[in-house]
Parts: C-alpha cells; sequence; structure tokens
C-alpha cells in the first residue's frame, strides 16, 4: 500500500539518497523536511525534484508549532528522522549547534510526533497500528575499539567520544525513552561510515578525490591508521527504507558493510583508481607521477576514535539485507561519479549551491 515517508535532513547525504530511492524504486509519496544549512544542497535531488509524489518543506526540526503544522498537514505514515550536524570535526570547533540540532531537535520532534501519534490513536487506529518513528544514528555513539575487540552489536554499551557522538548518543536515548515512556513506536538504527555519490567534500573520500583532481595535497590525520568499517549510501538507504517498513517495532539494527579499512588504504585506493582514471595532473606546475605522491600527514584529531567495526548480522538474518556493493565497486563508482558530476562538487566548492537555499526562503 502506498504510504506518506516524511524524511528530515532529506537534502543532506543519506537523506536525499534515501528519497532517490523512495522515488524511483516505490510508489511511496515523500515529503522533505530540510532547514538547509551548509549541509543541505537541493541539487542532490534534481533527478526527483519534479515528481508530483515529492514535496520539499524549509523547515528547522527545532520549531515545535512548525513542524506540528507539517504532519497535521502531510499525515506520515512513517517518519525517517536523519537531520542533524554529522561533521566531527566541526563538533569540536563548536559543539553548540550539535547539541541543539541533534538533542533539541530530536526532543521536539520527539514531542510533535507524541502528540500526533495520541491523536492518530484516536481518529485513525489502523494508520496509528503501523505508525513507525524510525530514529537514523550512528555506529560513532559506541566509542571505538581496539584491533583485537570484538565488532560492535547492538547490546555494545554507549562510550561516546566526540560532541558529535555524544549529542547522537543522547537523540538515541531520547528516542528510547520515549518509546518506553509513552509507548511511541521506534526503530533505530546505527551505521558505520558512509561514502559514496552527493558526498559534501569535507568528509575524507571526497574531499581526498577533489583535492587529488586539483593537484593538492591530501591530508591523513596521524598516522592514517584509524580503522572505519566503510558502507556505499545507496546500500545504506535501502537497508533504512527496509527497517522502516519491516523492521520489528522498537527494536535497533546496526547497520555496515564488513569492509574494515585504514584510512591510508582508503587514501592509497583512490590513488591508484584516480592514477587509472586520470593519469596525470599539475602539482604547482610540477607533474605529479602519481597522486600518491600529494599524500601528507597532519596532526591528528583530537580524542581520534581508533576503530570502528559493525556487527551486522541480526538486520542480515532478521529482514535479510545484505549490501550490494564490495568496497572495491562502490569506491569505483564513487570516483567515477565526482568525474562525472563536475558541476555537483564546483557549485558546492565555490558556494554557488546555497543560491537554491535563498530561492527557498
Ligand atoms: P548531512 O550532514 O549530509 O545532512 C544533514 C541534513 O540535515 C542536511 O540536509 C541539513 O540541512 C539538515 N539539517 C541539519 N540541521 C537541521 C535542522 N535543525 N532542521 C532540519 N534539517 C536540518 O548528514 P548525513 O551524512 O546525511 O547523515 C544523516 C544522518 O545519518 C545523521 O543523523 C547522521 O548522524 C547519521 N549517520 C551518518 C553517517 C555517515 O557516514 N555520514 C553514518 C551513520 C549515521
Amino acid at each position: 500500500m502506498e504510504k506518506t515517508f516524511l524524511v528530515t535532513g532529506g537534502a543532506g547525504f543519506i537523506g536525499s539518497a534515501v528519497i532517490r530511492e523512495l522515488i524511483h524504486n516505490s510508489t511511496h509519496r515523500v515529503i522533505n523536511v530540510d532547514k538547509l544549512t551548509y549541509a543541505g544542497n537541493l541539487q542532490s535531488l534534481i533527478t526527483i525534484d519534479k515528481d508530483e509524489r515529492y514535496s520539499f518543506i524549509h523547515q528547522d526540526i527545532c520549531d515545535y508549532q512548525a513542524m506540528s503544522s507539517v504532519l497535521a498537514q502531510y499525515k506520515p505514515d512513517i517518519i525517517m528522522h536523519l537531520a542533524a550536524e554529522s561533521h566531527v570535526d566541526r563538533s569540536i570547533d563548536g559543539p553548540g549547534v550539535f547539541i541543539q540540532t541533534n538533542i533539541i531537535g530530536t526532543y521536539t520532534l520527539l514531542e510533535v510526533v507524541r502528540s500526533y501519534y495520541s491523536s492518530l490513536n484516536s481518529t485513525d487506529p489502523e494508520k496509528a497500528k503501523n505508525f513507525r518513528f524510525h530514529h537514523i544514528s550512528t555506529d560513532e555513539v559506541y566509542g571505538d575499539l581496539n584491533n583485537n575487540e570484538d565488532m560492535f552489536t547492538e547490546s555494545t554499551p554507549y562510550s561516546p567520544s566526540s560532541p558529535y557522538s555524544a549529542s547522537k548518543a543522547g537523540s538515541d536515548h531520547l528516542v528510547r525513552a520515549w518509546q518506553r515512556t509513552y509507548g511511541l513506536p521506534t526503530l533505530i538504527t546505527n551505521c558505520s561510515n558512509n561514502y559514496g555519490p552527493y558526498h559534501f567534500p569535507e568528509k575524507l573520500i571526497p574531499l581526498t578525490i577533489l583535492n587529488a583532481l586539483a593537484g593538492k595535497p591530501l591530508p591523513v590525520y596521524g598516522n592514517g591508521r584509524q580503522i572505519r568499517d566503510w558502507l556505499y549510501v545507496e546500500d545504506h538507504a535501502k537497508a533504512l527504507i527496509k527497517v522502516a517498513q519491516e523492521g520489528a517495532v522498537n527494536e535497533t539494527y546496526n547497520v555496515g558493510g564488513h569492509n574494515e579499512k585504514q584510512n591510508i588504504e582508503v587514501v592509497l585506493t583512490l590513488c591508484d583508481l584516480l592514477d587509472e582514471l586520470v593519469p596525470t595532473v599539475e602539482n604547482n606546475a610540477v607533474l605529479v607521477k602519481s597522486y600518491r605522491d600529494l599524500i601528507v600527514y597532519v596532526d591528528d584529531r583530537p580524542g581520534h576514535d581508533l576503530r570502528y567495526a559493525i556487527d551486522a548480522s541480526k538486520i542480515e538474518r532478521e529482514l535479510g539485507w545484505s549490501p550490494d556493493e564490495t568496497f572495491e565497486t562502490g569506491l569505483r563508482k564513487t570516483v567515477q561519479w565526482y568525474l562525472d558530476n563536475k558541476s555537483w562538487w564546483q557549485a558546492v566548492l565555490d558556494g554557488s549551491y546555497q543560491c537554491e537555499r535563498l530561492g527557498v526562503l
């Protein structure tokens, strides 16, 4: 049956992948609520934004009245909550906005949804029975692992290290409390590092690709031995939609790609792919033989987590989800996407993507 999905943060990296997937591969209706911070980019939705099943609402999730009106107007069957501040380095430089959006914003949304769900229970019990609030979170809430420790499972105790992961951990706790105290039907997913098309070029993979193409240094934190578990963003989007529709109510699912890689391995693989696909680059007018020559080691991030590794066996076993891409196929697709979509990232680099934001104000 056709449903109305309300996606918060749908102009971001993962939210836009979820919306593209829903519009391209289902008949559901999608309402995208996004504040359009620096990370929100409506150009990431250009392939679906004319579809009559899609609507965009420029709104801050921290605004109780406005969010109540949105829910009253669109009456969603499923809410997928992705709106967040998401970059660890920015959380170290300025944690305030992370507390505001990730904790206060999630709290505000939970209160709006609590009231909406209660009115649904009296006006449309059938719809209330199937309603779900799906909170999208990160594996970073679990802290980090040393090289010999077992992977994170859904029952690993929380131990966040950065203002970002602490604010996400706080939001996860709020969601569980609203489920337990008020009976809100919730789902939580905790996912590992994503990569893929439309990724804002402050994150490791797009930053490395774009710096390399410009012949600029490729910065690697510390000794580059930190391990992340990488998942192609479209695989994550499919997992999220599956959980939202088929997940057991009030459960948590870890999502990951079984791709543990050291940061330096990721950068070296990108250099090798670029050497193959775009063989020459000028670096200050000197011809660089390999993009590997552009790698520079920079001071490590304070409190940098050593290793993340996700045990995704629950979602695989219970919901039959597994990623389509291996790290090798996903990374090759990603590099090719950046080569083919210069206008998207050039608008991000020169700031003109934010003109779109002015257009909707
Ligand atoms: P992103 O930074 O690319 O996008 C966030 C979106 O939220 C942007 O469009 C932004 O405009 C919007 N937003 C921010 N504050 C808002 C507010 N107050 N009201 C409404 N909209 C607001 O983030 P992402 O990488 O797409 O991550 C989405 C979610 O997935 C986040 O909750 C993040 O914690 C989680 N997550 C991300 C990763 C990853 O690797 N990127 C991994 C696991 C989980």
